[in-house]
């Protein structure tokens, strides 16, 4: 059985850690020494590398000499050892594991999906999606285009409803903060903040999340409905969505939460 669970780092990222039968790999670590702690005398078997951000890539050196272990990631990466892109498909901890790229926060942007094979034969996906889809939220954009950020949010959309979301940040809260001022009327949200509140309190992490709580909850990912398009329509100074494009909206949005 597979065992994803989330390593503290810098301020508020998360390292994922990913366990199998006593093999060990990290997703994104930015820094190496809360996962040789969290190790302890385990061998790291490997790492994965979602885009070039230093707070996703400032412990591969380290982890690399500390462990001799592989690390996957874009090609361009110094450090990367086995360079990975869309469209791979490879076995990782013995489960099937696909890329997908996912540009709009960098261009080199990867997703990496593990399907992992339960005894009854369901399939349980595991998304790693960096710093593309947020719980509640998406990343900012800094090197594609809006059009490429919604394209690739809207393929990540598409995998099953139950698959696991794992965000490389801590940012639900303040996310469906943003989320409950563009669609008050979303009770899905607004139960949501609610439980974030509480677990936040507590010093819990809120991920991983899933697809399906992100179509009820994420407004960057529900750009069609007429409470979002109006939302965003007004932060552009229009009475209404009508003549607005779907990445316009979305546009709209994204700019509102980098100011919000
Ligand atoms: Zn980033």
């Amino acid at each position: 059985m597979l065992s994803v669970t989330p390593i503290p780092a810098l301020n508020d990222n998360y390292i994922w850690h990913l366990e199998k039968d006593g093999e060990h790999w990290v997703v994104d670590p930015g820094e190496a020494e809360p996962v040789i702690k969290t190790l302890g005398e385990a061998p790291l078997s490997g790492i994965l590398i979602t885009h070039h951000h230093y707070d996703h890539t400032g412990g591969i050196k380290t982890l690399h000499k500390h462990y001799e272990c592989p690390v996957f990631g874009p090609e361009s990466i110094k450090g990367v050892t086995n360079p990975i892109a869309d469209g791979d498909t490879f076995l990782l901890l013995g489960l099937p594991t696909e890329v997908r790229g996912i540009p709009g926060h960098t261009l080199d942007h990867l997703a990496i999906i593990l399907k992992e094979e339960s005894a009854s034969g369901s399939r349980q996906p595991h998304l790693f999606c960096g710093d593309t889809l947020f719980a509640a939220g998406c990343g900012r954009i800094f090197e594609g285009t809006p059009k490429q950020m919604l394209n690739s949010l809207q393929m990540l959309t598409k995998l099953p409803k139950h698959t696991l979301v794992y965000c490389a940040h801590e940012y639900t809260l303040s996310n469906l903060r943003f989320a409950h001022t563009v669609e008050p009327g979303n009770t899905a949200v607004s139960e949501r903040l609610a439980h974030t509140q509480t677990l936040r309190q507590s010093g819990e992490p809120t991920l991983p999340s899933s697809i399906s709580e992100e179509l009820a909850t994420n407004p960057f990912l529900r750009c069609q409905f007429p409470e979002v398009a109006q939302s965003g329509a007004h932060h552009l100074g229009r009475e209404t969505p009508e003549e607005l494009s779907e990445v316009e909206i979305f546009s709209s949005l994204r700019d509102w939460k980098d100011h919000f």
